[in-house]
């Protein structure tokens, strides 16, 4: 970023936001997936890896287990497309904060 003229930096942050997802449309965490057995005597799942896919989105916590929030099926690719729009405002996000940076350290207009 650097050898970047000015223009360049403005431009580039200007098409980032043009490039954000719908906010709306953003969830914080990773989808997981999981077998689990069910204890019934005689099920076949107590010899394989258990009854699954389930699917979890799993939210971290600082100084606590990550909570489980389980996902039915049905909305297992929209949460998926929720997590991916969360990460690409992230990434935008410290883009724009990147070019502030740089603008600010050539000490011109933000
Ligand atoms: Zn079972």
């Amino acid at each position: 970023m650097p050898n970047r003229s000015v223009s360049w930096l403005r431009r580039r942050r200007k098409a980032l936001l043009r490039k954000l997802p719908n906010l709306e449309a953003i969830l914080k965490g990773s989808l997981v997936e999981r077998f689990k057995r069910c204890g019934r005597p005689g099920c076949k799942c107590a010899r394989g890896p258990g009854h699954g896919p389930k699917y979890y989105l799993s939210i971290s916590r600082t100084g606590a287990r990550p909570l489980m929030e389980y996902v039915p099926q049905e909305y297992c690719n929209q949460v998926r497309e929720y997590l991916a729009n969360h990460h690409r405002v992230r990434e935008i996000l410290a883009e724009v904060c990147a070019i502030n940076q740089e603008l600010l350290r050539r000490r011109k207009p933000l």
